[in-house]
């Protein structure tokens, strides 16, 4: 579906007369898969149609042609692509995303040294599951930023959002954070970066022993995002007990609410779409581009909105 980009004077496409908000890296996000082996009541990692067509990245080649496209379109020094009239970014990271990206370890990996190769910072967002040692010490030397999404930390409230497994598995802590040790240590420059979705199951909980436990350089709080399913939603004052329960964490925290979500992220799918979600769309789920490999990405690009104003107030 073609997008309007002329009802908003920030989003891409509109021309422009301002001089091009200087950012340091441009961020797309890859949601390789759909399929994650948690249940959150309010994951948003569900996309339309395609359902027969297998994951692109389980394909090798057609997951290095997308990533060269890709390189090609929003590589720094390429001023032909229309978002350098809004923002002009120096760094372009790749994260990786899903679902839950690690279920398919060997995949994952290719695409994250191929996109490294390229000239791609690269990080990668997994809810930790699956991250053990051997896993994580193969990413390290590729990776700018670890992500990890983690709620909560005692199994009542885990199980409440649906963070645990079919055999009642949770995080294992104790686990995780002996991996990351090893990992500084085999990549000093990766920076551990954790996400948490506060929603109604949660908003009440202390993650201060975590946070003191990981030391992330870099705490994102989300509010939990109504676009699939509804559920789980905080009220405002929910949400502001929670960030005031951690403000020791100011210094790290970032904090965003849903309308700092909307529009602001350049996201692609596990078919290889770009996909947006849109204030009028809220409840209804995303709008599609064409898939990059057939129509290339400057086109497929063309047809999807993104607010540049929130985009580069996210990353500035
Ligand atoms: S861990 Fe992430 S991808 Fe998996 S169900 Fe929860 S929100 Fe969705």
């Amino acid at each position: 579906m073609l997008l309007d980009h002329s009802t908003k004077s920030d989003q891409l496409g509109a021309k422009s007369t301002t001089i091009p908000v200087e950012i340091d890296q441009l961020v797309i996000n890859w949601h390789v898969n759909e399929a994650c082996n948690y249940r959150c009541a309010y994951c948003y990692a569900k996309w339309s149609d395609q359902k027969a067509t297998r994951d692109l990245v389980r394909d090798t080649k057609a997951t290095e042609a997308l990533l060269r496209e890709l390189w090609a379109f929003f590589a720094p020094s390429n001023y032909s692509n229309p978002l350098k009239a809004t923002l002009n970014w120096k760094r372009v990271r790749l994260n990786f995303a899903g679902g839950e990206p690690l279920l398919n370890v060997p995949s994952v990996l290719h695409a994250i040294r191929t996109a490294h190769d390229l000239g791609f910072q690269v990080s990668i967002i997994t809810n930790g599951s699956k991250l053990d040692q051997e896993t994580l010490c193969a990413m390290a030397p590729h990776l700018e930023w670890l992500g990890l999404s983690i709620d909560a930390i005692d199994a009542q409230t885990n199980q409440a959002i649906g963070r645990v497994d079919r055999r009642g598995q949770l995080l294992d802590m104790y686990a995780l954070s002996a991996a990351i040790d090893r990992a500084h240590m085999l990549s000093p420059s990766m920076k551990l970066k954790i996400n948490t979705v506060v929603s109604d199951a949660n908003f009440e909980t202390d993650l201060t022993q975590m946070l003191d436990t990981l030391r992330p350089e870099k705490w994102k709080v989300l509010r939990v995002l109504p676009m699939v399913t509804g559920t789980g939603i905080v009220s405002d004052e929910q949400f502001a007990h929670f960030v005031e329960l951690h403000s020791q964490f100011r210094s790290v925290m970032r904090v965003e609410d849903n309308i700092d979500m909307l529009q602001t992220y350049l996201m692609i799918d596990p078919k290889g779409r770009f996909f947006q979600n849109h204030p009028n769309a809220i409840h209804s789920g995303y709008f599609y581009s064409s898939v990059i490999l057939e129509r290339g990405a400057a086109a497929a690009f063309s047809e999807i909105a993104l607010s540049a104003r929130g985009f580069a107030s996210r990353y500035m």
